[in-house]
């Protein structure tokens, strides 16, 4: 078989061009390091989402984000300049999280060990879910009554928390040693991006952690797990995966997720991933496509209307 050649959207023929503007319906887009980078939008996000949504593309918003609510989110597409996106545009394991346990564990009780803002989505939702605070100091017999379970839970989830502390990760361990506690987790990010030149620590091992001592594995609700793919499709009623289009600057993340979930695949090269990983990458983290950033669309678009202009 021959390897996959990630190719530069602007360096196809017009007619590969208008061939690949034709191949999609969805655009399903990450947000942080393609529309945005920290703080500030990249340059020209707005107007190029707003010139896809008006080719007739439907855009989607995927994100590992679980530190913004709907509001918040509404607010940055809002300074982005990207118009008319609605709260049931954007899909973060949080969002996800709900729809998984309102399914799967409809009424149950849930532990939570994440932070405060998914916990609050998932309480507006109607969950049930119990939080532990520490605020004293702990001695032995201290952590041995606050890590008791209290009554049955269904489910224990866990994604990017600040405050994550040792009690809180005890009581999720013994929560689940009842065989039908399931634990739940995010997005599988081993990093996070603070600000333009600043990485820390993603939360993946934590839940690694709690995973390996209760031999549960983990329901993953968030890139790059397939589960999350099934949850988009369902929500959005995509049942054709090729007709999609996934656009995110992570090969591990966004490229990895995209090619497991059927998605046609482009990297941009404004965040996390670089062009000489791209072209070292194996073959499922390869994506079909890459550019240098999501403007370029901007300019294919006018190649093909170029060309067709001067036909007629
Ligand atoms: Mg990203």
């Amino acid at each position: 078989m021959l390897a996959k050649i990630s190719r530069h959207i602007l360096e196809l023929s017009v007619q590969e061009q208008q061939d690949f503007v034709n191949s999609f319906d969805f655009i399903l887009s990450d947000c942080d390091g393609v529309l945005w980078l920290a703080l500030s939008p990249l340059p020209n996000t707005g107007r190029t989402i707003n010139l896809l949504k008006s080719e007739g593309k439907k855009c989607i918003f995927v994100t590992n984000n679980c530190y913004k609510n709907d509001e918040q989110f509404l607010e940055k597409f809002k300074l982005a300049g990207i118009d008319s996106v609605k709260s049931e545009d954007v899909i973060n394991p949080n969002k996800a999280i709900v729809m998984y346990l309102k399914k799967y564990k409809p009424e149950e009780r849930v532990f939570s060990v994440n932070n405060h803002v998914a916990n609050e989505v998932f309480r507006n939702s109607g969950i049930d879910i119990e939080t532990l605070d520490v605020t004293d100091n702990l001695d032995t017999a201290a952590l041995a009554r606050l890590i008791k379970p209290e009554q049955k839970v269904g489910a224990v989830v866990i994604d990017i928390n600040y405050n994550l502390n040792y009690a809180g990760l005890a009581k999720a361990y013994q929560y689940l040693l009842d065989k039908d506690c399931e634990l739940i987790m995010g997005g599988s990010d081993t990093h996070i991006l603070m600000s333009a030149n600043m990485t820390t620590l993603g939360f993946v091992d934590f839940a690694k952690y709690l995973s390996k001592y209760s031999h549960k594995q983990p329901i993953a609700l968030g890139k790059p797990s397939p589960r999350f793919g099934d949850i988009i499709k369902e929500m959005y009623n995509i049942t054709t995966p090729k007709r999609c289009l996934f656009i995110g600057d992570s090969l591990s993340n966004d490229i990895a997720f995209g090619t497991v979930c059927g998605f046609q695949t482009v990297l941009v090269l404004t965040g996390t991933s670089t062009k000489e990983e791209m072209l070292v990458a194996e073959e499922n983290l390869r994506p079909d496509y890459y550019a240098d950033r999501l403007a370029d669309f901007i300019e294919l678009f006018q190649n093909i209307k170029l060309t067709n202009n001067n036909i007629v």
